[in-house]
């Protein structure tokens, strides 16, 4: 198992940059996502790691080796794509074992290893079926199947569970984690879902715009935002932003919403900008008696353990995730009230966060 360092990689298309000066390092035996919307450069980031792209500028490093000159095939990593392509015409047993068969292997080395990644996968029954018949889930394990057989350096994964509905994607997601458990492989698995990265990655990297915005554990991510993008992008319902009534002062301790007074802790810097924003997860929100930003509840989503609502107020729309047991009808008035010292504040000109976070989860 390796460790995968990127020192300063970019990646030009002509004038186009799809991936932007990105350091990252991948502990060994780590499962590292990499998450951020469409074109954002995950697979772009991927595929040079793989050795499939080569970068414009910058090095990759395994364990200290710097391979960036190597071909794919001299960098011992395995790479399971979304649309794996499965050989068709061969059965189960024969598409995991061929990586084996191409490097030569001896056959009974090759049925020892086939019998013990399908035993792993629990798809021992499935060896001698045609690959055509099978359903997603099996097919995305003997694509697995055939990514760990080789006993790779390290896996790439882009978007594997992608083709996959809600319900066995939730099911794959269980078992890759069981199986990176009990295989401790290090591995890089690129996704768009952020719910699929809090529950499966060791560490996150955000990307956005060819950028590594932050990385660091989901924990870590979710409480501490570094900027107002990775705050919405991660968390469901997202996290809410407030505009701060006026600029924020160097040694500032409290903020004015609406007119409305919160203290905040004593603040380190100020803001660039006149127009800021308090980012507030919906579980750090409530409803209030008599105190608050005043709104009027436009949605109520009950969740079965809590309750969403949506409430429209006159700074804006707000998620407020309470306990099931409060009733509200939409268009009933309410006061919406939340501990400012679990908030965030994100400058309007940089969308940088202020402040560490104080949130805890
Ligand atoms: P998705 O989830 O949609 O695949 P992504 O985050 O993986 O998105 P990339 O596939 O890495 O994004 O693409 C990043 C950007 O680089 C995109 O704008 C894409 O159009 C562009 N791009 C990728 N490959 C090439 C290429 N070979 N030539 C030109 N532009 C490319």
């Amino acid at each position: 198992m390796v460790e995968i360092v990127l020192q300063n990689i970019q990646k030009n298309f002509g004038d186009f940059i799809a991936v932007k000066n990105s350091n990252l390092k991948v502990k060994t035996g780590e499962f590292f996502v990499m998450l951020g919307p469409s074109g954002c450069g995950k697979t772009t980031t991927l595929r040079m790691i793989a050795g499939l792209e080569i970068p414009t500028s910058g090095n990759i490093m395994l364990d200290n080796n710097n391979v960036t000159s190597l071909r794919a095939s001299q960098r011992d990593i395995a790479f399971v794509f979304q649309l794996f392509a499965l050989y068709p015409h061969l059965n189960v047993e024969k598409n995991i074992s061929f990586p084996l068969r191409m490097q030569k292997m001896k056959s009974s080395e090759i049925k020892e290893r086939v019998r013990e990644v399908s035993q792993l996968l629990r798809i021992e029954h499935l060896l001698k079926s045609n690959v055509s018949t099978l359903a997603g889930g099996d097919r995305q394990r003997v694509a697995l199947g055939r990514a760990i057989v080789r006993r790779p350096a390290a896996f790439l994964m882009d978007e594997p569970l992608g083709t996959l509905d809600t319900e066995f994607r939730e099911k794959m997601c269980l078992e890759l984690r069981k199986l990176h458990n009990r295989i401790q492989a290090t591995t890089v698995y690129v996704t768009h879902d952020q719910t699929e990265a809090m529950t499966m990655g060791d560490k996150i990297a955000v990307m956005n715009q060819g950028k590594i915005l932050q990385n660091g554990t989901p924990n870590e991510i979710y409480s501490k935002p570094r900027s107002k993008f990775v705050g919405s992008f991660i968390g469901s319902p997202s996290m809410n932003f407030i505009p701060i009534d006026s600029a924020i002062e160097k040694g500032a301790t409290s903020i004015f919403i609406d007119g409305n007074e919160f203290n905040i802790p004593e603040q380190h810097e100020g803001t660039i900008a006149d127009k800021n924003f308090i980012g507030i997860r919906p579980e750090k929100m409530t409803l209030s008696e008599n105190q608050g930003i005043s709104g009027e509840v436009y949605a109520s989503e009950y969740l079965g353990t809590r309750n969403v609502l949506t409430i429209n107020t006159e700074v804006g729309q707000f998620k407020v995730r309470v306990s099931k047991d409060i009733k509200v009808s939409p268009l009933e008035n309410v006061k919406i009230s939340f501990d400012s010292h679990s908030g965030i504040i994100f400058d309007g000109t940089s969308d940088k966060a202020l402040q560490s976070a104080y949130m805890t989860i």
